[in-house]
């Protein structure tokens, strides 16, 4: 029976790595996220049944039962409960709650060794032990702090206080005294650690500079660059876990915790490059979402359905641009009706241009736009869709601002140097939201008092309900 469960471990390995690949379109995604509840199943299994056999006196099944069923409900109550625009707070919770349970059973593992109440295991000497348990340390706490910190800056709130964590403007960026003077403590207390093994103290002392290292980490950082913060923070949980397989000898976490990790930094990547960031400023500069908003001037008189809905009575081609108040209202159904109802009535090409940062979370408009039941291929990537607009008979945008802000062209402001979905290049441009009031970086945008910009004031459910009625009058 032994002989299997390394066979158990590769198997879920393999399925996780299959999972991940199918994830890489949207088509293969429900797949892939099969192959990876697949796998983590035979994990789990797997790892109880090892436990079992390995335990003296057998696996603790009251207290494993006990945590599976707490976990179950809480996590269920939490996913019903949660709203579609307030996912990517329970993304940052979850991300850190795995960053800290890694760090847990780090801990609790090598503190068996530390007291010397276990052997340890063959190959591995209590110095490795403790540079493990201190690195796991570090990247864990860091990541809860850092995370619940986040999920409060996603909801808005706590800017203030990152003035006083603000990158010196003395100096090369990187340079930011508290921060570097934290990490170095840490470095500092594990090489100490070596040479007293048995000493906890310097595990504590670990513990609380990362949990501090979190915050002031994650504090200064703008709300805008928070997508950003978080996929970052995924990735440092998966290091996190891989290092905790490192010390339980587990090489399934290795393998999950090192896809986690490596897959969380790619989506690090991408993101910067959606954003024109990279990760040092994202991490050192403070960026928009600090509560800064742009004073409006100017005014612009609204337009209303009917009117709208005859100028799309000619257009040969439409482009609708989605965006973070398309989730609020939650009108995609509504959305998709439109798309349907003018390709039908009117013999329009329908298309639709997805902003990699649209929304609060990645693929946060793919998401929804999916569960309307809009065709994949009608969902078109920035870079490929923008040479589309100047052919574009009519751009209609549905509640999204910055990310089609011509502001960020300029190279100044909040939004310098982020690429933009090329809206103001279509011949006609319809924008719904409630108001002239900016979007999450604060900038007002240009783009509502162009000529040849019709905004269509209020809700996007209702404005969109109303289009769909006056174009079913035509
Ligand atoms: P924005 O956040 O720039 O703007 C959204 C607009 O939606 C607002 O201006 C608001 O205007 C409008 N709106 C809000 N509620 C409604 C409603 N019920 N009906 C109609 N309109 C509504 O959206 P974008 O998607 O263009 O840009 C996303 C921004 O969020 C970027 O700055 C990005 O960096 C940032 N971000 C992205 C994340 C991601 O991973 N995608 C995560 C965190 C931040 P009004 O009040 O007038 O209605």
């Amino acid at each position: 029976m032994e002989e299997w469960i390394p066979i158990g471990y590769l198997l879920s390995a393999a399925l996780f790595i299959f999972g991940l690949k199918k994830l890489g379109h949207p088509r293969t995604a429900p797949r892939g996220n099969q192959y990876g509840a697949m796998g983590m199943l035979v994990a789990v299994l797997t790892t109880v049944i090892d436990m079992q056999m390995t335990t003296v006196g057998g696996a603790n099944w009251t207290l494993i039962i006990a945590g599976l069923v707490i976990g179950t409900v809480i996590g269920t109550i939490m996913a019903i409960r949660v709203e579609m625009t307030g996912m990517p707070e329970l993304v940052a919770l979850f991300n850190g709650f795995g960053g800290a349970a890694s760090a847990l059973v780090a801990l609790s593992e090598s503190w068996k060794y530390i007291e010397g109440s276990d052997a340890l295991p063959t190959g591995l000497n209590i110095q490795v032990i403790m540079v493990a348990a201190g690195l796991s340390a570090l990247v864990g706490w860091m990541t809860l702090t850092g995370s619940i910190l986040a999920m409060f800056k996603l909801k808005g709130g706590i800017s203030v206080f990152g003035k006083w964590f603000k990158t010196p403007t003395w100096g090369p960026t990187w340079l930011n005294p508290v921060k570097v003077l934290l990490v170095l403590s840490v470095f500092a207390l594990i090489y100490l650690s070596i040479g007293d093994p048995r000493n906890t103290d310097y595990l504590w002392a670990i513990i609380a500079i990362s949990c501090i290292l979190g915050i002031v980490l994650v504090l200064p950082i703008g709300g805008a660059d928070m997508p950003v913060v978080v996929s970052l923070l995924n990735s440092l949980s998966g290091i996190a876990a891989a290092f905790t397989g490192f010390i339980i000898g587990n090489s399934v976490l290795i393998v999950a915790g090192s896809l986690v990790g490596a897959s969380g930094l790619i989506l690090t990547f991408i993101m910067c490059k959606a954003m024109n960031r990279t990760l040092p400023d994202v991490l050192f500069k403070s960026f928009g979402g600090s509560g800064e908003k742009a004073e409006l001037t100017r005014t612009k008189v609204g337009s209303d359905a009917d009117e709208v809905a005859m100028m799309v009575d000619g257009a040969q081609k439409v482009i609708i641009v989605p965006g973070y108040g398309m989730a609020v209202s939650q009108c995609q159904h509504q959305v998709k009706e439109f798309a349907d109802l003018i390709a039908e009535k009117f013999g329009t090409e329908v298309k639709y241009a997805i902003h990699p940062v649209a929304g609060r979370m990645p693929g946060h408009m793919n998401v929804l736009l999916a569960e309307a039941n809009v065709p994949y291929e009608q969902l078109i990537e920035m870079d490929e869709i923008n040479p589309e607009f100047p052919e574009c008979d009519v751009a209609v945008i549905i509640g999204a601002n910055d990310t089609t802000n011509p502001a960020a062209r300029s190279g100044e402001g909040p939004l310098a140097g982020m690429p933009i979905i090329d809206a103001d290049a279509a011949r006609t441009v319809v924008i719904i939201k409630r108001s002239l009031s900016v979007g999450y970086a604060g900038v007002d945008n240009d783009l509502f008092y162009m000529d040849k910009t019709m905004m269509l004031f209020g809700d996007g459910k209702a404005m969109m309900t109303g289009l769909n009625n006056a174009i079913k009058d035509i």
